[in-house]
């Protein structure tokens, strides 16, 4: 089974899609990990996303199409589960040339609760794990590894204004794109991660 998980930036879908690659046989692709791991490597890919990613821009389609094509092309065979791919209708309309696609998840969380959530987000740069602020109980350090827990430079709230107008504008539409597909599934994202978990749980069986 292909999935994709929908939801606007703050919605969760990376947690979720931690524990959907636990419990499911899925392969998990971020577009924005990948985008993140070119811009540490500095390689060119890196160094055009990062002028996009730190406006809150989505980088250009024909970049964003090209490491989704290398990276379905290395899930050859194996089911896959797309996080943050595509963003717009042309994205989806090019996946559909590429990939069969059974199931959409769509993460839904009120507007007013992610600007908290993705400001208050830190991330640990060694294990990746990822947390609100709020728990962290004033320690700066990572309670898996104990590094220093660091903010993503678009989680800074200018950047984020930017990035929710153009989820609203530009990613939003997928939802009746996909609806129109019969392959959308709601999931109500305002619970505790693990009770999001549950409700994707009952649409991915
Ligand atoms: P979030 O879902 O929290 O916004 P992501 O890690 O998915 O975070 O994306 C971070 C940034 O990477 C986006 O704001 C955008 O600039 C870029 N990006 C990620 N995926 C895409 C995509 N499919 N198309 C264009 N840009 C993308
Ligand atoms: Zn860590």
């Amino acid at each position: 089974m292909n999935i994709i998980l929908l939801g606007a930036p703050g919605a969760g879908k990376g947690t979720q899609a931690t524990r959907i690659e636990e419990h499911y046989n899925v392969r998990h692709i971020s577009t924005g990990d990948i985008f993140r791991h070119h811009m540490r490597q500095q390689t060119e890919i890196g160094q055009l996303a990062r002028s996009y990613i730190k406006k809150g821009l989505l980088v250009p389609d024909e970049v964003t199409l090209r490491i989704v094509g290398i990276a379905l092309e290395e899930s050859k065979n194996e089911n896959f589960m797309l996080d943050g791919f595509p963003r717009n209708i042309n994205q989806a309309t090019e996946l559909d040339k590429i990939a069969r696609i059974d199931k959409v998840i769509n993460i839904a969380v009120d507007f007013d609760v992610l600007m908290n959530r993705i400001c208050g987000r830190r991330n640990c740069p060694e294990c990746g794990y990822t947390t609100h602020v709020s728990q962290l109980g004033g320690e700066g350090t990572c309670p898996k590894c104990g590094s220093e827990m660091q903010q993503r430079m678009d989680d800074r709230e200018d950047t984020v204004k930017s990035r929710l107008t153009v989820y609203t504008e530009q990613t939003a539409p997928l939802i009746e794109f996909y609806k129109a597909q019969g392959k959308l599934f709601e999931v109500d994202g305002m619970g505790t991660p693990d009770e999001v978990f549950a409700e994707v749980r009952k649409v991915l069986g």
